[in-house]
């Protein structure tokens, strides 16, 4: 009876044992575990960054031209679909290479970053502006016409002429721009839509800088509409 009773709890101390090493197995799983889910939290949060860091410039903060032509296409789509308005601009700094030449290309940075910060902000929130390449930006406006553009960048022109950039020791009025100006048509591409926005603000460049210029075929139309206009008032 001694012996089976030894026996019993001998047993009974080996299950203790293993159960013992089953809890501190446990505890390592559990541990494992949180550690697998803190990296995979790690993971997600550094894929964010990083998706963000290809969307942005690094000097201005401001949607790159990947990010624009992300946002113009689906912008695009959706105005043609609804048949809403769409206007893209394209704005290039004029005579950029004097800046750089006479101050430096650290001031040529800055002077950057202040036209993004104080001058470009001008344009409404749901407005897109991105900087484009060097010193030239693209704007996307959703749900806004010639006219609409039109008083957007007047307004932007007034606030380049009024801004003062500081550069350190150095403070340098806002450099003037060119614009060109598009309006989406209902079989234009991105392509074709940026195409006759860049010429437009080639033509304002050839026509002596500082100026806004709208789009030749889109000048056309709205002649030709108003032109029905008038015909339709005199009969
Ligand atoms: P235009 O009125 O015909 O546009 O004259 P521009 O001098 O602005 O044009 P151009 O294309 O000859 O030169 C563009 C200049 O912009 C030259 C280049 O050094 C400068 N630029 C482009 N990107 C940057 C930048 O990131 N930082 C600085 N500091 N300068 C830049
Ligand atoms: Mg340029
Ligand atoms: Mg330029």
């Amino acid at each position: 009876r001694r012996q089976r009773q030894m026996c019993i709890r001998d047993s009974v101390e080996k299950l203790g044992g293993a159960y013992k090493g089953l809890l501190g197995k446990l505890d390592e799983a559990k541990r494992y575990l949180k550690m697998i889910e803190n990296d995979s939290q790690n993971l997600s949060e550094e894929l964010a960054r990083v998706r963000l860091l290809s969307m942005t410039d690094e000097l201005t903060d401001l949607p790159n031209r990947r990010a624009l032509m992300r946002r113009l296409e689906d912008e695009m789509s959706r105005s043609q679909r609804y048949g809403f308005h769409l206007t893209l601009v394209l704005i290039d700094l004029d005579l950029f290479k004097n800046v750089n030449d006479e101050y430096g290309h650290a001031v040529g940075d800055t002077i950057l970053t202040c036209y993004a910060e104080h001058i470009l902000s001008t344009f409404r929130h749901h407005d897109m502006v991105a900087r484009y390449g060097g010193e030239e930006f693209a704007v996307i406006l959703p749900n806004t016409d010639l006219h609409g553009a039109m008083s957007a960048l007047h307004k932007v022109q007034k606030e380049a002429a009024a801004t003062t950039c500081h550069c350190g020791d150095v403070e340098i009025p806002a450099p003037t721009f060119s614009a060109g100006v598009a309006l989406l048509h209902e079989d234009d591409n991105v392509e074709s839509l940026l195409k006759r926005a860049d010429d437009a603000m080639y033509e304002a460049k050839q026509l002596g800088r500082n100026q806004i210029i709208v789009d030749r075929q889109d000048r056309l139309r709205a002649q030709h509409s108003s032109n029905k206009t008038q015909t339709r008032d005199i009969n």
